[in-house]
């Protein structure tokens, strides 16, 4: 969408977004900081954190950025302090960590790649919401970016979508967890050409056939998931909690 044309949904809200240094976790802080919002940014290696702040800025974002490999405790623990001892409270948490480290079939799966899967995708997010819980304001908001492989996890990634099959459910008991404080809502994406689904996106047969399998024929944007997240984490949601959008062109996921 146009700058012009966003809205300030966020004014005096502060926002932290893991995994956000690029691809859709950037979009969705820079989404957010547009619409008004201080920005707390961060992912595994400070190049990458510096370069994501310095374009933030230059589009007049209020931002902060720093280093949180999700699966560090101590790092969690200092996003979460540093976030509060700057900005003074958390009104919106999005995590957007995830990692895919094999392609193996569910039951050819080592044990290393069953546990990194669950801890990225899963076990992180309630760690750091664990942190951060003490903190959020009344009337604050999470959302989870789950996947279109949660509701029918594909062969390549089967426990990938398994993971994020958990999201759905994470959201759920969260949302009952949280209420009325806190809203808790899910974003499922579908295929969006971003370095994480680069070995399948750049594939043209796959990417063909994964266009034709939408019907509005393209692929998603990591604008088209940030626009949902904001929608999600915003006060024009202010009913809605417990749920999950997919964002996927009309791929099919469920009736
Ligand atoms: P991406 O473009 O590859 O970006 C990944 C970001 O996460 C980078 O900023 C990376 O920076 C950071 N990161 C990676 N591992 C991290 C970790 N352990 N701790 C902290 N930061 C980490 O990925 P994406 O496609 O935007 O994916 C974002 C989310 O969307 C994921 O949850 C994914 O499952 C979901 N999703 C994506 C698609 C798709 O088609 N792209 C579809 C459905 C769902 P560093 O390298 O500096 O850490």
């Amino acid at each position: 969408m146009e700058k012009s044309k966003i809205g300030r949904r966020f004014e005096g809200k502060v926002a932290i977004v893991t995994a956000s240094t690029q691809g859709i976790g950037f979009s969705i802080a820079r989404r957010l900081g547009l619409e008004g919002a201080s920005v707390v940014i961060s992912s595994r290696r400070q190049g990458n954190v510096d370069e994501a702040v310095e374009k933030l800025k230059e589009e007049g974002i209020e931002v902060f950025g720093l280093v949180c490999h999700v699966s560090n405790a101590q790092q969690r623990k200092n996003l979460i302090e540093q976030t509060v001892q700057k900005y003074g409270k958390i009104d919106v948490v999005v995590s957007n960590a995830a990692a895919n480290p094999s392609v193996d079939p569910i039951l050819k799966m080592q044990e290393s790649s069953l546990d990194k899967l669950w801890e990225i995708n899963v076990k992180t997010s309630i760690l750091l919401l664990q942190d951060a819980s003490p903190h959020l304001s009344k009337g604050s908001s999470i959302v989870f970016i789950s996947s279109i492989s949660a509701f029918q996890p594909p062969a390549s990634l089967a426990m990938y979508g398994v993971t994020k099959t958990a999201l759905l459910g994470l959201t759920k008991a969260l949302a009952t967890e949280l209420a009325p404080h806190t809203r808790v809502n899910c974003v499922a994406p579908g295929f969006v050409p971003t370095h994480f689904a680069s070995y399948i996106t750049n594939n043209k047969t796959m990417r063909k056939s994964l266009e034709e399998q939408t019907s509005l024929k393209r692929l998603g944007t990591t604008e088209d998931m940030a626009a949902a997240t904001a929608f999600l984490a915003s006060d024009d949601a202010s009913y809605i909690t417990g749920e999950t959008i997919v964002v996927a062109g009309g791929a099919s996921s469920r009736l």
